[in-house]
């Protein structure tokens, strides 16, 4: 496409462009809503006067498109479209954010402001870096959603437009829009504007792919066409005679939702059976709208037979979007399961405009919707400024897309979480210290450990207990970003703590050996020791993970070379010299462990996608080179997972100081009265060790208990039981092996 128009044509279809603006509009607008926008338009077009976009057009086109994808598609009013027409002001022109607010007032500044930190953000390929792009942009949800919706609109607007662009460009910006934008719109109810972005993603990134499907999509349309004719056909008459007014529509699935199947199936597009949905959209009052509902389907499943287990009400309970309708699927002509999705013009409405449409019909008495929990749901994970970045957006995404069940509080209030949520994510929805002390709950009235993992309709009642804290077992259980960040803020606060004992303990040790506790020796120690930080080093002498003898080894080393002292000297210049009081703490990921039970086994990096250490990985059994690990987005991955899943064995790298082992500790003595008190103490409060069973018994004044303990080492379980022993009346402490 080459752009060559003369500067009065161009005048004329700026003009043109503009007018168009206004005509479909969601919203309605007021004279002086109608001022505004010509102002912001005014003001737009003469900021951006002498700037091109890359196709050549006049670069007002682009502020235009993103507002009327703001006024069409999303809905939203006069404030984000004279901030949509405004959006690149600040950033590529001279008007600076003063002038935005004195001629537009606050909140469209604001919004403006908002955007343009989004867009100021560094445009580094770090993964790191980038995560922390996106949160920052995340964060911008705290002040305005209105912000995100823009900036989704401009990311489409963009992505329509992308032709021009190099091709590095291209795959970049799909693969970002791919990873964060489609899953945000999906998740604020905008599923056109997500499908279209991930379509226009899949073009980009498997240009190919895209063309085959579209192509056999094309060849198909007569034939879907009349397929749903001969669907509505059927209906049609009863229909009419109950008197509906309604639309029948047949609803395509989108070429990314196909691609998908394709792989998650491992199908050919042949395969695919719905392809397809016909969609039923129905004038009604909100008073009869659910009941309308019910009877259409009545029709519908008279006339075709129902799959029982396909059917998903949405109007009883929507979804957090705000998402209402009603799905079944039924046996079509020609023998083909077909989905059926009933619902009134209002949700159908929703379902198109999601947010904006939402609020419209929000009735101010009925508290918050859906939406706005979620929205408050993420102000709080937001809260927490500490959490690794990466983690975090990887957290949050997983919350983006995720499916949903509904389970009860005691009182009967309703929840919505993710799927595969399990009692303690609930537990953290309530509250973070419920969360924190949570030990177990009561589901349907039966009890059940936390890690138990919830269904829709549950009721569930969380047991607490002071005692309990947060272990790094319960990461591999909670699916919420919420309870995620929480867990890891708290284990980093304890691993803190760790390490400042340890570096006590380190200082003593070394003045003992007559040795200062200098930066130096510090780094002479990480250097040692293999490690990354300094915090790294105080927290193994603070679990005991490091002992005397590797201090003695330490020291001798020291003496023994003055090669050596040269040699770290090199590399301590790159190693950094952290201190205690930095505030993330990084995972020193060293062992790689597999299955359920984290055993240690031999295996073998495969060569195709070279897994490191931190990776997500997974271990493949080979039939004759033992395990093999390949990383869980390694392009064999898929194919190996859908070919031989009975291959496949969970793999997951670990620290190993952090890894904890069961061990039975039996001990012996003279009963008294307070003993077993004394010595569940002694565990819980003087180190950092769960006790998961204790059994204790007394005879003629003879006690024996047995207790079991998750420990990090050996070192540990020695300092255990040596206080232990120290208890009065105590005679015998040995580790045992079974119960
Ligand atoms: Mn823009």
């Amino acid at each position: 496409m080459s752009y060559n128009l003369s500067i009065e044509e161009e005048n004329k279809e700026i003009a043109k462009r503009y007018k168009d603006l206004l005509k479909g509009a969601y919203q309605s607008f007021t004279d002086a809503d109608k001022k505004e926008i010509r102002k912001a338009f005014d003001i737009a077009l003469e900021a951006h006067k002498d700037q091109r976009r890359k196709t050549g057009e006049p670069y007002i086109f682009h502020p235009i498109a993103v507002a009327k994808i703001v006024a069409y598609e999303i809905g939203l009013d006069t404030t984000s479209i004279v901030a949509a027409l405004l959006h690149d002001v600040v950033e590529d022109t001279d008007y600076t954010l003063e002038d935005i607010e004195r001629l537009f007032g606050e909140n469209v500044a604001r919004i403006v402001n908002g955007l343009t930190k989004i867009s100021h953000l560094k445009k580094d390929q770090d993964a790191s870096v980038q995560a922390e792009n996106f949160r920052k942009m995340l964060l911008t949800l705290n002040d305005d959603v209105r912000v995100i919706l823009i900036k989704i609109a401009d990311r489409l607007h963009n992505m329509q437009t992308m032709d021009a662009m190099p091709p590095d460009k291209q795959l970049k910006i799909s693969s970002e829009t791919l990873y964060i934008y489609a899953p945000l719109a999906h998740r604020l109810g905008l599923y056109n504007i997500k499908s279209e972005l991930e379509n226009l993603g899949l073009k980009y990134t498997e240009p190919d792919v895209y063309k085959d499907i579209s192509n056999r999509i094309t060849q198909s349309t007569e034939e879907h066409k009349k397929y749903i004719e001969s669907f509505s056909n059927i209906l049609k008459s009863t229909l009419d005679n109950e008197g509906f007014e309604y639309t029948i529509k047949g609803r395509r699935k989108s070429i990314y939702s196909i691609r998908k199947k394709m792989l998650s199936q491992g199908v050919s597009y042949d395969e695919i059976y719905d392809k397809f949905a016909i969609r039923i959209i129905y004038k009604s009052t909100i008073k009869k709208e659910k009941f309308d509902a019910w009877k259409i389907y009545s029709i519908v499943t008279d006339h075709f037979r129902p799959n029982p287990i396909r059917l998903r009400d949405w109007i009883s309970q929507p979804k957090s979007t705000g998402y209402e309708s009603l799905h079944i699927t039924v046996m079509g002509p020609m023998g083909r399961w077909v989905e059926v999705q009933i619902r009134s013009e209002r949700m159908d409405e929703i379902a198109e405009k999601g947010y904006a449409a939402h609020y419209k019909y929000k009735n101010k008495n009925e508290g918050e919707t859906g939406l706005d929990d979620w929205l408050n749901k993420i102000k709080d994970s937001l809260e927490n400024p500490n959490s690794n970045a990466v983690d975090f957006v990887e957290d949050f995404k997983l919350n983006l897309y995720s499916k949903e069940i509904f389970v009860f509080t005691p009182n009967g209030d309703l929840k919505a979480l993710p799927k595969n949520a399990t009692a303690l994510d609930f537990a953290f929805s309530i509250h973070t210290q419920v969360g924190m002390n949570c030990r177990g709950a009561k589901v349907n009235g039966k009890l059940k450990p936390i890690s138990h993992q919830l269904k829709s309709g549950d009721q569930v009642e969380i047991i607490t207990a002071k005692s309990q804290k947060p272990n790094v077992g319960w990461l591999d259980f909670v699916v919420t970003a919420r309870a995620r960040t929480r867990i890891k803020n708290a284990l980093n606060e304890d691993q803190k703590k760790i390490a400042e004992e340890g570096k006590e303990i380190l200082t003593r040790k070394l003045r003992h050996l007559k040795i200062n506790l200098t930066e130096k020796v510090v780094n002479e120690l990480v250097v040692f020791f293999k490690l990354k930080t300094s915090l790294d080093l105080f927290y193994r002498m603070g679990n005991g993970s490091i002992d005397n003898n590797q201090l003695k080894e330490f020291i001798s080393s020291r003496n023994s070379s003055i090669v050596n002292f040269f040699k770290n000297r090199i590399k301590r210049s790159k190693s950094v010299a952290d201190t205690i009081d930095k505030n993330e703490v990084v995972d020193n990921y060293d062992s790689l462990v597999f299955g359920k039970e984290e055993e240690h086994l031999d295996y073998k990096m495969s060569q195709c996608c070279n897994p490191i250490p931190g990776d997500k990985v997974f271990g493949f059994i080979t039939i004759n080179d033992g395990i093999k690990v390949h990383k869980k987005d390694c392009p064999n991955a898929i194919s190996l997972q859908a070919n031989y899943a009975y291959r496949i064995i969970n793999a997951k790298w670990i620290d190993s100081t952090k890894q904890e082992f069961r061990a039975i500790i039996k001990i012996h003595g003279v009963d008294h009265q307070g003993m077993a008190n004394e010595i569940t103490k002694v565990i819980s409060t003087n180190m950092n060790i769960n006790i998961h069973n204790l059994n204790i018994s007394s005879s003629d004044g003879v006690f024996e208990g047995k207790i079991t303990v998750s420990v990090k080492n050996k070192t540990q379980l020695q300092k255990i039981s040596d206080s232990i022993k120290k208890i009065e009346g105590v005679d015998k402490v040995e580790r045992i092996y079974k119960l």
